[in-house]
């Protein structure tokens, strides 16, 4: 019979992530209190269906926090709160970058505050990105903890420190370079997702994983894949071989790293636009 894998520490954080795109974002990190919403790139109707899909409940949001002012992160915002009435957090840069959101009550931050929210430590980051203040988060709670960053062209420092030793990991991956360079898009919108103010590509994304995941990360999640430039199996592929981990099947579509009976064994897979997924 198979040994139980022996459990570290208590798992109180989760992550849903209803989708991951350029065609809209928007998940939801499950904790003691509730759900804290990161960006709303869907509509109303979209959100809730995804949740649905998910098993959340709408009554569950307790907080919504943006990453960065782009439409792709920010569409749902205005309709979503209507209805909703917890606190509603962004930089200060991106809740003054559109006037629909400098319209809405937002509590600001500065890149780089932590801020405590629904009973959740969220440590907050500068990323690298043709907006304002934009930021990755790391949240924490009673020991568990998972990293979240998309939209950056770099990982700054600060990146680098608060994605590093985190239980779940959604990390960008958003291109393949000769995919980007040999693909539809004109040049200078090429430039501008290769550029330090852009996207993250599959290596950019391999070379830092190495230095992100210790042996307590469990999860790392491939986020903001490109359907023009990328595929789902590149970027995993990417990130596996980064940190030696074997494709669980020839689409590539997860991989694994066993790491024996003892420890947890880390597991790679993607985002999808179109695909919502839980992360336990
Ligand atoms: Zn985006
Ligand atoms: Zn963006």
């Amino acid at each position: 019979m198979k040994q139980p894998v022996a459990t570290p520490f208590p798992r109180p954080l989760h992550l849903h992530i209803l989708g991951s795109g350029s065609q809209g974002n928007c998940a939801l990190i499950e904790g003691p209190q509730g759900l804290i919403m990161i960006d709303d790139g869907f509509s109303r109707r979209e959100v809730l269906t995804r949740m649905h899909d998910l098993d959340l409940n709408e009554d569950d949001v307790r907080a919504l926090i943006l990453t960065h002012e782009h439409s792709d992160h920010v569409s749902g915002v205005s309709v979503w709160v209507k209805r909703f009435d917890g606190p509603l957090f962004a930089s200060s840069g991106t809740a003054e970058a559109r006037k629909y959101l400098a319209c809405l009550p937002f509590e600001t931050f500065m890149p780089g505050e932590v801020l405590e929210v629904a009973g959740v430590r969220v440590e907050t980051f500068p990323t690298s990105h043709d907006v304002v203040n934009p930021v990755g988060f790391r949240f924490s709670c009673n020991g568990d903890s998972i990293g979240y960053a998309t939209d950056t062209g770099t990982l700054p420092p600060g990146a680098m420190r608060l994605l590093a030793d985190v239980r779940i990991l959604a990390l960008e991956s958003n291109h393949d370079v000769p995919m980007l360079r040999t693909g539809s898009y004109p040049r200078y919108l090429q430039d501008r997702i290769i550029s330090e103010r852009g996207h993250l590509s599959n290596a950019q994304a391999a070379e830092a994983l190495p230095q992100l995941v210790t042996s307590r990360t469990e999860h790392v999640i491939a986020m903001h894949i490109s359907q023009e430039n990328n595929r789902p199996s590149l970027a995993v592929r990417a990130l596996a071989e980064a940190v030696g981990a074997q494709l669980d099947d020839e689409l590539g579509s997860s991989a694994t790293l066993d790491r024996g009976s003892e420890k947890p064994a880390l597991r790679i897979r993607s985002a999808g636009q179109n695909r919502p997924i839980s992360i336990f």
